[in-house]
């Protein structure tokens, strides 16, 4: 049973449930996030709570407690689609997840292996032109930002290598250099084509809603 979803009346009708965790860094992987945030939970998760009846805030606090809007990357903010998970980490769990390599394409392994070799090039001072074109190289810094606060090795930002810290921001500022580019890297990085070809992706991820 679905009701007709429109996002943005969605996010009219819940936006007072939610509150605003201020900061300027992406909550799972450290990036700038340019002003954008992420709903904890998903509007559409509270759209298929209420499934077109009246809800009150405390019944939405009683199941889901605090409603927050995060500081968010768009990448990861993609990444999530509706998934809503059960900590950072697991929402982590579920963004990585589209840039690790794919198995069952063995030339998969090969595009995440010359993206971090392309970065072990630029770092060493063999200057390449911007790395940052190929989404390989995306690939290399999201899987080792997002696996290092997965594994504990990060609480923050601040403590990523320094080549991390580079390239993160110097990736930050190529994205930010043309309309939509960060959206279709998203995609090039997930080698997908359009975002509605995995339905799951918006739906139902991971059959959170079976
Ligand atoms: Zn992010």
């Amino acid at each position: 049973m679905r009701h007709n979803y429109s996002r943005s009346a969605a996010e009219r009708r819940f936006a007072r449930v939610y509150e605003t965790v201020e900061g300027d860094r992406c909550i799972y992987c450290g990036m700038p996030s340019d002003g954008a945030y992420d709903h904890q939970p998903p509007v559409y998760v509270l759209h298929r709570f209420a499934s077109g009846r009246l809800v009150t805030k405390r019944e939405i606090r009683e199941r889901f407690g605090r409603c927050e809007l995060v500081p968010c990357c768009t990448i990861c903010n993609m990444g999530l689609g509706a998934y809503h998970g059960e900590s950072n980490n697991d929402r982590r769990r579920e963004i990585v997840n589209w840039f690790l390599c794919d198995s069952e394409f063995p030339e998969d392994k090969l595009i995440l292996d010359v993206g971090y070799g392309l970065i072990q090039k630029y770092l060493s001072g063999h200057r390449e032109k911007n790395i940052y074109v190929f989404p390989g190289v995306g690939r290399a810094i999201y899987i080792e930002a997002l696996r290092g606060f997965i594994d504990g090795k990060f609480r923050s930002p601040d403590d990523f290598p320094d080549w991390l810290k580079l390239t993160q921001s110097e990736l930050a500022e190529w994205l930010r250099g043309a309309p939509k580019r960060k959206s279709q890297y998203f995609l090039d990085m997930a080698s997908l084509q359009s975002y509605d070809l995995v339905p799951d992706a918006r739906s139902d991820p991971r059959g959170q809603f079976e």
